[in-house]
């Protein structure tokens, strides 16, 4: 009101006062000639909304967001440096090419991320992840290292060594266990992997999870994965991990790791009708799992 009355005076004091004027109109509105017509007719100075084709700034500052835009464009897209992971990550250790970042809804994706589709051990054989995982380079190289050592030792001791590492489940943006609404899982941030099955070269398939599988070697299995990684989950911590292990690099506070894997005993082919003699070799029973 104030404002619009200030704007009006000069314009209604006449000639000599308008030739002096400090105030235009078009300052303020910036406007065509005929408003201040329309104003002159109306004679009564009522606040005006202020109209859209107002100019937003005054002229010496209306250059500044085009410099401004100026200095501030990129000269080209960057590509960020590779990674202390990535470097190290060659081809002497993994087939694991780098793939785009990942922005997917709800906080899923990552950035730095390969796509693994083999482990190259020390004698230059070649462990295929089938299919490959999409995961995080610090993942991939955890599961190569993984491999390469404890997994190539553990084969070792019955004579092979590993030729394929069975990718039950890398990279997918979900919940945790698939339930909808529940906290991220580490597969959704690729930073995890779900493994089913090791074969090997000499045609045998080590499945961690079956019973069948001989005891101290699934326990020998269990003590790496916990060793490295920062959630290992099998039989017994829920009952979405009957059949596969989980294993992912997610960060607690204090390093805090989660290792649950219950080593089921071997399931009797046939029930025994009269309680039989425990082999001396038997390991020890647990009275919540028989
Ligand atoms: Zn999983």
């Amino acid at each position: 009101m104030v404002t619009a009355a200030a704007v009006l005076l000069p314009a209604l004091a006449g000639p000599a006062f308008a030739a002096s004027k400090p105030l235009r109109l078009d300052d303020f509105l910036g406007g065509p000639p005929r408003l201040r017509g329309r104003l002159h007719a109306a004679k009564v100075p009522l606040p005006r909304p202020r109209p859209a084709e107002a100019p937003q700034t005054v002229p010496d500052n209306a250059k500044a967001p085009a410099e401004a835009e100026k200095t501030a464009e990129p000269a080209e897209p960057k590509t960020p440096e590779p990674s202390a992971c990535r470097l190290a990550l060659t081809e002497d250790i993994a087939i694991a090419p780098s793939i785009p970042d990942i922005h997917g809804p709800g906080g899923c994706g990552g950035e730095d991320l390969v796509r693994l589709e083999a482990i190259v051990l020390a004698d230059k054989h070649r462990v295929a992840v089938t299919p490959p995982a999409t995961l995080r380079c610090k993942m991939a190289s955890e599961i190569a290292d993984w491999v390469r050592t404890d997994v190539v030792r553990l084969t070792a001791a019955l004579g092979s060594e590993p030729s394929v590492l069975d990718n039950f489940d890398s990279y997918e943006c979900r919940g945790f266990n698939r339930i909808a609404g529940a906290h991220l899982s580490e597969h959704g941030r690729a930073n995890a992997l779900d493994v089913r099955a090791i074969k090997l070269a000499n045609g045998k398939s080590i499945e961690l999870t079956d019973r069948t599988v001989p005891r101290d070697l699934r326990e020998s299995f269990l003590h790496s994965v916990c060793a490295r990684f920062m959630t290992v989950l099998g039989p017994g911590s829920d009952w979405y991990h009957e059949e596969h292990i989980h294993l992912d690099l997610m960060e607690r506070r204090n390093n805090y790791k989660i290792c649950q894997w219950n080593i089921w005993d071997p399931l009797p082919k046939i029930a025994p009708m009269t309680p039989v003699a425990r082999p001396d070799e038997a390991p020890e029973r647990k009275a919540n799992s028989e």
